[in-house]
């Protein structure tokens, strides 16, 4: 069978409920889609749940099911993604964690969980703490990710995720720093819980005398004195991508948490200059380099991802929503105009939904396409694109596993079962 190639766009969290303002629409069905109302016309349409019926996911989660993968068999914790995202290789038996940057008090109660925003500074905070071996000789990396966040590995003996976390949970200025405990009887979860408690005193120590932290102090800025550590987890057992299906992929994205997910599959990531997470974002960039990567013949599979939608959502912006939509039909009217559909699968998804009402994730499906040439897929006689349009679409119900494996056997990537 003759491979095709396949480009997947993802939308995140672009599902949503009917808004009021927008007419009872939403923001999807609002926006001006004539590429996306094309694409819904030249294949496979559906309302997809990310994980399964009223589950809420994760971007994290959300992606490992987009790329194939059970995530209750392969999610380990945001803070190894974290670590993923930034090519750092974690061992059997290390513990990572992601963090914040984040200023506290003398008798450790948290007065700023994001250190001000500290957006610069950060790497050279990190230089002063990476390294750092603990009492029984557990080595300590921290890595700067983006604006106040790190990630924080350990390495050594008798490590354990068992172990509360020394943040307070958001919005909880004015709390003070837990001291890890212990969440099972386990030695190495006592052990975790001490050294964790002793990492954080070592940060505090290390980072309060800082000159940088003394310059913010003079400017008035708050001191980026504290680490404050969640999302625990160990070294995923992940096949790639390249293992499980002999297919090259690549990643076009501009936000950490993806990248991560995508080198943790076995992708190429490629996150070039104005590529970020924000509405600001190269729309127009990601698709070029998208197509790009796909002319150049080196990638089976492109996946281009655009964080704005769900930041509208979170925003509780239907209008930034329905604009952000807008924009991605412009990407994807570039990629139609220079990807022949006969030659190439062209498909569009989103990792969940987040309802601008609700300004948060929710367990909605969310709007799908698998757009192919004239021969290459059935179509559903859809001309228009957004989740009521999607109602009678043969999608509906599927979940992100199932739309990745439709893709990977429609583009001859799949093996026979059976003989
Ligand atoms: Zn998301």
């Amino acid at each position: 069978m003759r491979k095709k190639q396949g480009i997947l766009v993802i939308a995140d969290g672009m599902g949503d409920r009917p808004i009021e303002v927008l007419g009872g629409l939403t923001p999807l069905e609002y926006a001006k889609t004539p590429s996306l109302d094309f694409l819904a016309s030249k294949g496979a349409c559906g309302n997809v749940h990310p994980y399964a019926p009223g589950v809420r996911v994760g971007t994290d989660v959300g992606h490992l099911a987009i790329f194939g993968y059970d995530p209750k068999k392969v999610y380990t914790g945001r803070g190894p993604i974290e670590a993923y995202g930034d090519n750092f290789e974690l061992e059997d038996g290390d513990i990572a964690f992601r963090g914040n940057f984040s200023t506290i008090d003398d008798d450790f109660t948290v007065i700023d969980r994001r250190a001000g925003r500290i957006s610069s500074g950060t790497k050279e905070l990190v230089t002063t703490l990476n390294g750092m071996v603990l009492s029984n000789g557990t080595k300590v990396f921290v890595i700067a990710l983006t604006a106040h966040r790190v990630a924080v590995v350990l390495r050594g003996k008798n490590l354990s995720t068992k172990i509360t976390i020394t943040d307070p949970g958001t919005a909880m200025e004015g709390e003070k720093l837990v001291k890890p405990q212990p969440l099972d009887d386990s030695k190495e979860a006592k052990n975790t819980a001490m050294l964790v408690w002793e990492l954080t005193q070592k940060i505090y120590d290390i980072l309060k005398v800082n000159n940088l932290n003394i310059q913010r102090e003079k400017e008035g800025k708050l001191s980026a004195n504290m680490i404050l550590l969640r999302g625990v987890g160990i070294k995923p057992n992940m096949p790639k991508l390249s293992e499980q299906m002999n297919i090259k992929c690549a990643c076009v994205a501009g936000e950490m948490t993806v990248i991560g997910v995508a080198k943790m599959a076995g992708m190429d990531t490629f996150m070039l200059e104005g590529f970020n997470g924000e509405y600001d974002t190269d729309f127009m960039g990601k698709a070029k380099l998208g197509v790009k990567l796909l002319k150049e013949d080196k990638y089976d599979w492109v996946v281009i991802h655009i964080k704005a939608t769900d930041l509208a959502g979170h925003d509780n912006l239907p209008y930034v929503k329905v604009d952000m939509a807008e924009k991605i039909d412009l990407m994807m009217a570039y990629i139609l105009k220079n990807i022949d559909l006969n030659d190439c699968y062209v498909s569009f998804t989103a990792d969940h939904s987040t309802p601008c009402e609700l300004k948060d994730h929710s367990g909605d499906p969310v709007p799908t396409i698998i757009a192919g040439g004239d021969i290459g897929i059935r179509r559903d006689d859809i001309n228009q694109c957004g989740e009521k349009y999607f109602k009678n679409g043969s999608l509906n119900n599927l979940r992100a596993r199932d739309i990745f494996m439709i893709q990977m056997d429609l583009m001859g990537f799949t093996k026979k079962f059976g003989s």
